[in-house]
């Protein structure tokens, strides 16, 4: 049988249309890995062949605007056409063989699926990244990936340029341009002269499809691999389950194409259950354009990060009307359950948060047909076991705080990376007994329901007792005062650490008096949650340190923390 059917039809047909019977959902899932498995012949051109035999509603595989009027609809049959097209020049102008790395740089414009798509069909290893990399980290991205073909356009043509020389593998340059440049090809111009003639690569489950750089919240961003069995075949399960999509939905993710985030919701979800992938050319994040675009296109499915839905609830969105909007979900950070009330009260719609890593797919979710704890990250996918931990890597009981772990022995579930590239230490410190451990605090409560406390690092210790962050963080937005907050520890010479709060305040409170506006905030949160958690010291200030992906920085707030004592 086909993967599509199995992922889709009867897969579909199989199971219960929601998970009001989470258990047997979980028990009876079962995916059988095939040997050879390439999303682009298995799951795309099967779709194109739906299409064609009118198995297919009309409903178009990409849909792309630039709002300016500009707009690119393709049926999966086009996508399949262009996408070959792609892959002869990947193969014959670039000379690329299976095996070989192509980074690309692409803003959200049609190419980048394109090329997304034309590495797996060529069996080459995609290499995403975000188009705001300086030149540095472009060099060191190059030079650490080894990446043999660059994609990008004329932003950062220049950078690449620049540090080309230092890097021995790159061998060809391809450009989304209207203009030419010395050294690079011109895909637009290929495109017009390639054939759309090519059979597609028959690759192994388990040959790499593509390496991800995580977000880089605590660090320097890792370089994950991953097969195409672990994200081309395991994201489904985020398809089928979390973002309940069939073939008549249309899905829009507001991330950035640099990130995991977008293989998870722009191509391999969708995708596999044959949604069409909406994408808006956004240049900057604003909200009346969100609003509008949610109301003028039929999208049925939202995916955003809590960031932009805090940003989001803090607007007015009265005079917009979400027809075809039927399902929300949020994931990359914890999303406060303030957040999830006030979007209710916008859209009438529940906002479902997802857990996962650019390591996994989804690992925990909210799921349709479930009950929703506000706060909590659902229950585990049904791809994975996911538990407890304590520092033996024994499974804790509910409601004791532990280490998020997936069972990985005796047989590693799919959806899982392969390693972090040319990092085998760092891959073996993941590894506590039989699991993978996530580097993420949390617990179960008696129902089953995983509640994120923070990652590792981020947990505050203060007079013997542990603090998550998230818990803070949410206690404070729910006062009027409070746009955004970041909680970390702070030096103390009686307790050890404290907790301190960085809040940014609400532009109608910025003239407030600040030290009567912080004991209020205090107090707040000592009545909203227990009073030990209160944060002792507050400062406001105007910005969060964030990483491009629109994540909280606590690490770099803490250490300044640190070293002013
Ligand atoms: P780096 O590993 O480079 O420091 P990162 O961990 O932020 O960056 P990602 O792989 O994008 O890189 O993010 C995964 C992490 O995001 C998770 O380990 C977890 O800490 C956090 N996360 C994702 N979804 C949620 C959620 N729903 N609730 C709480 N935390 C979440
Ligand atoms: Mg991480």
């Amino acid at each position: 049988t086909s993967p599509v059917r199995v992922l889709y039809k009867e897969y579909r047909a199989a199971t219960p249309q929601n998970f009001s019977n989470y258990e047997s959902i979980k028990q009876d899932f079962k995916i059988e890995i095939p040997e050879y498995f390439n999303f682009a012949k298995d799951v795309l051109d099967q779709w194109s062949s739906m299409e064609k035999a009118g198995e297919r509603l009309s409903n178009p595989a990409f849909w792309w605007i630039d709002g300016n009027g500009g707009e690119v609809r393709w049926s999966f049959e086009e996508l399949g056409s262009l996408s070959r097209k792609l892959a002869n020049i990947l193969t014959e102008a670039c000379s690329l063989q299976r095996g070989d790395r192509v980074m690309v740089l692409l803003p959200k414009i049609p190419e980048w699926w394109l090329a997304n798509v034309a590495c797996l069909r060529t069996g080459t290893v995609l290499i995403p990244g975000t188009t705001q990399l300086t030149q540095k980290d472009i060099l060191y991205r190059l030079q650490s990936s080894k990446a043999k073909c660059i994609i990008t356009d004329d932003a950062l043509a220049p950078a690449v340029d620049n540090v080309a020389a230092k890097c021995e593998n790159l061998s060809s340059k391809l450009i989304v341009s209207q203009h030419s440049r010395e050294g690079w090809g011109n895909l637009k111009e290929m495109m017009k002269y390639a054939s759309d003639n090519h059979t597609c690569v028959n690759t192994k489950h388990n040959e790499m499809m593509s390496i991800y750089f995580t977000s880089g919240t605590t660090g320097p961003p890792k370089m994950i691999g991953h097969t195409h069995s672990s994200f081309g075949l395991g994201l489904s399960v985020n398809g089928r389950f979390w973002l309940d999509l069939t073939d008549s939905d249309v899905m829009w993710n507001t991330s950035d194409t640099g990130w995991a985030k977008s293989a998870w919701s722009s191509v391999f979800s969708p995708w596999s259950q044959g949604a069409c992938v909406f994408a808006h050319h956004l240049p900057r994040f604003e909200s009346a354009s969100i609003f509008q675009t949610l109301s003028e296109f039929p999208i049925t499915v939202f995916c955003s990060a809590p960031t932009a839905y805090r940003m989001l609830v803090q607007n007015d969105a009265t005079s917009y009307k979400f027809k075809s909007l039927k399902h929300c979900v949020s994931a990359g950070e914890p999303i406060n359950p303030e957040v999830m009330e006030q979007w209710r009260r916008k859209t009438g719609l529940d906002i479902y948060e997802g857990y996962g890593q650019t390591e996994t797919v989804l690992i925990c979710g909210n799921f349709k047909g479930m009950k929703i704890k506000p706060g909590s990250m659902g229950k585990p996918s049904p791809a994975f076991d996911v538990k407890i931990l304590d520092e033996n890597g024994t499974i804790l009981p509910p409601g004791q705080e532990g280490d998020i772990g997936i069972q990985v022995l005796p047989d590693r579930p799919f959806g899982l990376f392969t390693h972090y590239v040319d990092n085998p230490s760092k891959t073996a410190s993941t590894l506590r007994g039989n699991f993978y451990l996530t580097g993420d605090r949390g617990y179960m409560d008696k129902d089953g329901y995983f509640w994120f406390v923070a990652r590792s690092d981020d947990v505050i210790l203060s007079s013997g007792y542990r603090i998550g962050p998230f818990e803070v963080e949410s206690a404070l937005l729910e006062h009027p005062s409070v746009a955004e907050s970041a909680v970390v520890s702070s030096p103390d010479p009686i307790r050890g650490e404290v907790v301190k709060a960085f809040i940014v305040l609400r532009p109608d409170y910025k003239l407030h008096d600040q030290e009567q506006l912080k004991k209020e905030i205090q107090e707040h949160v000592k009545k909203t949650t227990a009073p030990y958690k209160y944060p002792r010291k507050v400062e406001f200030i105007e910005e969060l340190p964030k990483t491009v992906s629109g994540k909280v920085k606590r690490n770099e707030l803490r250490k300044k923390e640190w070293k002013t004592i």
